[in-house]
């Protein structure tokens, strides 16, 4: 094998170069990205960096000179726009055309903006690259009142930030409760909790909004119940999975690239890894960093011959206010027999999801990183649990043995 082509510079691409290098890879690596700036990670540009505790350097990867090690050849800013499987070449924006022996598609995914109109208000953002966080934190000093359309993860991430600074917030969610695709009614009543209490007004049930630009470029907003004037609006509802080159090759593509455990989709030569591919054992796809770092990793030396499964279970967090949020396992209703709330203090609270024979689904944890580890290894060994030892924060959790 000569040459490895990788679609996309983000944090699943960055992973894959690196180990492609490391497991001794002496052919061409060829790396396409629309982005200027590459392997970099975008957890902090809803949190440090939007509030300017951390610069945009501290988002890279590697340093200079460990991207030179990995001898990439470039092509940047440029765009793939077509993969032709039966001469196994990747087309670009600008003409070029780039035979491939392994190829990985790492496009990640793109801000979802609901209503395509929206897209020409002028005072509209959405948060999913360095561009955006330059436009959006520099039209965060300068607002005073805030709307965010979505309360779901980087929507809420993005308030916490506007808060701590000041500004006057408000959240409307089309749903009737905050991030309900990936925990229970009891966490969002918790994520709401904090959120009130840190003074951010909290729209629920905001199926019908109108958004018009006025003459001084606010923005007005119309829920149907108020009508409201707001510097700015952030779009904070979900994200779009970039998986065309995959649809429209033929591949087999559900709502995101489908893989199997080796991140090899249903084309031999050809790997997905990250947001744009699904979750091998669960059949969608995780937008997370873990997952695009890991499932990049398995992905890489699978194309060099070392089958490497991965089936890591989700985790994924998010920080707002002092409180860091930590996920481990899917949200399953079916499946839940049992919540253990384990509240050892005021601002250090877990809820923890067992199935009928007292094995462990799901974790919410605040605050308690220790917790999270101990409960890899209970969901990896499909331990049993007793409720009552869960639940008492004076019994030592490291005694039970997975
Ligand atoms: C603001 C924000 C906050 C987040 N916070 C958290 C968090 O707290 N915890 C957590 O676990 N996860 C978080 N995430 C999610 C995490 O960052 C993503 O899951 C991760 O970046 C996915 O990596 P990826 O490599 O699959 O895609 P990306 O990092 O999106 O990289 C894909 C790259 O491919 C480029 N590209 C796409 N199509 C093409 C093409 N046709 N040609 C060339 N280039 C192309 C894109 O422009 C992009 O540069 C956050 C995401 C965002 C945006």
């Amino acid at each position: 094998m000569d040459r490895i082509v990788v679609i996309g510079a983000g944090q699943a691409s960055a992973w894959a170069v690196n180990t492609l290098r490391q497991q001794g890879f002496p052919g061409e690596i060829h790396v396409i990205s629309n982005e200027d700036q590459v392997f970099y990670e975008r957890p902090p540009l809803s949190k440090q960096v939007l509030s300017k505790e951390a610069t945009y350097e501290s988002l890279n990867l590697f340093k200079r000179d460990q991207i030179d090690q990995l001898s990439i050849t470039w092509h940047k800013p440029d765009h793939a726009t077509q993969i032709d499987r039966d001469n196994k070449l990747v087309v670009l924006e600008s003409g070029k055309k780039l035979p491939y022996d392994k190829l990985l598609i790492a496009t990640g995914s793109r801000a979802r903006v609901p209503v395509q109109k929206w897209n020409d208000l002028n005072n509209l953002f959405t948060l999913r690259n360095v561009q955006d966080c330059e436009r959006l934190s520099g039209v965060l000093e300068e607002s005073g009142k805030l709307a965010i359309i979505g309360g779901g993860w980087i929507g809420l991430e993005i308030a916490a930030t506007a808060r701590k600074k000041g500004k006057e917030v408000h959240i409307f969610e089309y749903g009737d409760r905050l991030c309900s695709r990936s925990v229970s009614p009891e966490v969002s009543r918790f994520l709401k909790d904090i959120h009130e209490q840190a003074g951010t007004y909290i729209h629920l049930e905001a199926k019908n909004l109108e958004l018009n630009e006025s003459v001084n470029h606010k923005i007005i907003v119309d829920d149907a119940k108020d009508i409201v004037a707001f510097d700015a609006v952030v779009v904070g509802a979900g994200a779009d999975i970039a998986k065309e080159l995959g649809t429209e090759s033929g591949l087999e593509v559900r709502d995101g690239i489908v893989v199997n455990q080796y991140g090899q989709t249903s084309d031999e030569d050809i790997y997905a890894a990250g947001d744009v591919a699904i979750h091998p054992l669960l059949g969608y796809s995780i937008q997370s960093w873990a997952n695009a770092q890991n499932q990049a990793i398995s992905a890489a030396k699978s194309m060099l011959g070392i089958a490497t499964e991965y089936t890591d279970i989700p985790w994924l967090w998010s920080d707002q206010y002092d409180y860091n949020i930590q996920i481990l396992g899917t949200y399953q209703p079916e499946k839940y027999e049992q919540l253990v709330i384990r509240e050892s203090s005021e601002t250090q609270k877990s809820f923890l999801y067992l199935d009928e024979h007292k094995r462990l689904l799901n974790v919410i944890a605040i605050n308690d990183s220790k917790l999270i580890k101990l409960a890899k290894r209970w969901m990896q060994n499909a331990t049993v649990l007793e409720p009552d030892q869960l639940s008492n924060s004076d019994f030592n959790l490291m005694k039970l043995k997975p």
